[in-house]
Parts: structure tokens; sequence; C-alpha cells
């Protein structure tokens, strides 16, 4: 299982690594700071989007973390 270990961790890594960019600019790691995310792959809501559930919509990091 080492090589699915070290996947995850490589994941993990990118995650925080991502999370650290986003607190750098103080916006939601969830939404880029948009306050919405977008499931384009879904057809019944191609063109519908939804209130971040990471930060309530804020695209603040502060409400992000707070939110964890
Ligand atoms: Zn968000």
């Amino acid at each position: 299982m080492g090589l699915l270990n070290s996947f995850n961790q490589w994941k993990e890594t990118k995650y925080q690594n991502h999370v650290s960019n986003m607190k750098d600019q103080a916006k939601c790691p969830d939404c880029y700071g948009r306050g919405y995310t977008v499931y384009p792959y879904n057809e019944f809501a191609y063109f519908n989007s939804f209130e971040c559930p990471g930060c309530q919509g804020s695209g603040q990091y502060t409400d992000w973390e707070e939110m964890r």
C-alpha cells in the first residue's frame, strides 16, 4: 500500500499548498473567493451556481476557516 499512501500524501500536499495560496489572498479555498461553486458536469444544474458551503457564500478565507 506504499504507492497509495504516497499518492494520498501527494494529494494532501497539493491541497495544503492550495489552501496556503488562498490564505495569502484571503480567499476561500473551496470556491477560489467567488462565493459560489459551479457544477458544469450536472446537466440539470448547468446554468445554476450554488452558494459555496465552505464559506457560506462570502468567499473569505476567514469564514472558510471558521466553518471547518
Ligand atoms: Zn467558498
